[in-house]
């Protein structure tokens, strides 16, 4: 059983019910449980700044998948809940599911890096990861609560 955490973000339709349905949705998957889901915050887009605030939070999984299998899972519900994939990153979309981290693993590979490439550098990620485990430690051995007190909030609140 390994324990993951994974990065949720919504800026189509209807953000709130979108990040709903994903939480029941990684719920559902084999032999995975939704353990804990962060409070939901609002922030602006990275990259292109003429699209909507996203909603943000990160959720706490226990699962037998495999890192792959996971990422698999997690772009089938991305595509079941009405992502269309473009070739423009960090472009508008209705859902997106990052792993995070998953245990203490460290994985480069062509369609996986974990832990995310670009945590550390994002509010939207940190804060909602605080908020579940102010204690965390990555792999790298950085502390999260060291990481987050470098990083300001960028004008997000919370979602309501
Ligand atoms: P960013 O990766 O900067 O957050 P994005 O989420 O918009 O941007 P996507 O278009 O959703 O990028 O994903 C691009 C590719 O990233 C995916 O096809 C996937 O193979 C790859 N990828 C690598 N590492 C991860 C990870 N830890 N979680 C999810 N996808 C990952
Ligand atoms: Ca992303
Ligand atoms: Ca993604």
């Amino acid at each position: 059983m390994s324990l993951a955490f994974i990065a949720l973000g919504a800026n189509l339709g209807e953000p709130l019910k979108q990040a709903q349905d994903a939480v029941k949705s990684v719920n559902s998957l084999r032999s995975t449980k939704v353990l804990e889901v962060s409070p939901f915050y609002r922030s602006k887009p990275l990259g292109p700044q003429d699209q909507p605030d996203y909603l943000n939070a990160v959720i706490k999984i226990t699962t037998e998948l495999s890192p792959i299998a996971l990422l698999n899972a997690l772009q089938k519900i991305e595509k079941d809940l009405g992502r269309v994939r473009k070739s423009n990153r960090w472009g508008p979309r209705t859902l997106d599911l990052d792993i995070l981290l998953y245990d203490n693993i460290q994985i480069n590979s062509e369609n996986l890096t974990i832990p995310h490439y670009d945590m550390k550098n994002r509010e939207f990620v940190l804060y909602p990861l605080f908020d579940l485990e102010p204690e965390l430690v990555l792999p790298d051995h950085s502390l999260l609560s060291e990481l987050i007190s470098h990083l300001p909030l960028k004008g997000m609140t919370r979602w309501s």
